[in-house]
């Protein structure tokens, strides 16, 4: 599980987050939702340990990691841009963490074909990035994290550059591989009906705190405040 206790960050004189207390049960898919300038990016860099925080804890099945590097949380993270290296072929990508990590060759090589397989790029491992469309990359960016079999998997809105009918077929794969492996997930979109879709959970994030945490119904029929019943129904 992920547990976040009392995580706090600023920049200079401005707070982006405070206090953030929240708890992902293993195996659970929680949407962090918000709008834009939120801090969802921020809080997930922090979670990461890609930033570094002011106050507070993140914990994950019981072991504080909030001092390690971002290398040793067991946390994988997945960006909106690929963030694929050019030059190395699809094999290769998703081959480069167990290289820094130092996995024998044939142990490897079975692992990123097996990830590869639950992607579905298997018969694109030889490829480069650029013969691949969108939808493709961004799942070799996902073997890419799972691939180190992480603990938690975070996801900053790996979903909103691409069209809108792979967007409806990489969702159902994503949750699909997710509950396959029953990985404990924090998946953030600022798309309500996304999160709807997605999600055991949602945490909705205002200006720099969680403003209700629950289902997609309870938000939706029930929401805590006005703030969080005009996010919810801004799109309808
Ligand atoms: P979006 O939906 O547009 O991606 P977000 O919810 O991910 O937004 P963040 O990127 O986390 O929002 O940014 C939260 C706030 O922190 C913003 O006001 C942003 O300008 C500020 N911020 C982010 N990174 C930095 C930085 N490196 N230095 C200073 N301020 C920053
Ligand atoms: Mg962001």
């Amino acid at each position: 599980y992920l547990r976040l206790q009392g995580l706090s960050k600023r920049f200079g004189a401005t707070s982006v987050f405070e206090g953030i207390e929240a708890d992902i049960a293993r195996g659970e898919f929680v949407t962090l939702l918000g709008p834009s300038g939120c801090g969802k990016s921020t809080l997930l860099r922090a979670i990461a340990g890609l930033t570094a925080v002011d106050a507070g804890h993140v914990e994950v099945d019981g072991e504080t990691i909030t001092h390690l590097p971002p290398q040793k949380r067991g946390i994988g993270m997945v960006f909106q841009h690929y963030a694929l290296f050019p030059n190395m072929t699809v094999f290769d990508n998703v081959a480069f963490g167990l290289r820094m990590h130092k996995v024998p060759s044939a142990e490897r090589q079975q692992r990123v074909d097996e990830t590869l397989s639950l992607v579905e790029l298997e018969t694109h491992a030889h490829k480069h990035p650029h013969q691949l469309s969108g939808g493709q990359r961004q799942r070799v960016a996902l073997a890419r994290s799972l691939v180190l079999e992480p603990r938690i998997l975070l996801m900053d809105e790996p979903l909103s550059a691409l069209d809108a009918r792979i967007r409806q077929h990489l969702r159902e794969q994503l949750r699909n591989i997710q509950q396959q492996l029953g990985l404990t997930t924090l998946f953030v979109t600022h798309d309500q009906e996304e999160a709807l879709m997605m999600s055991d959970r949602i945490f909705l994030m205002g200006k720099g705190n969680i403003l209700q945490q629950g289902d997609g119904e309870a938000l939706y029929t029930r929401p805590a405040s006005q703030e969080v019943a005009g996010f919810m129904g801004a799109y309808n």
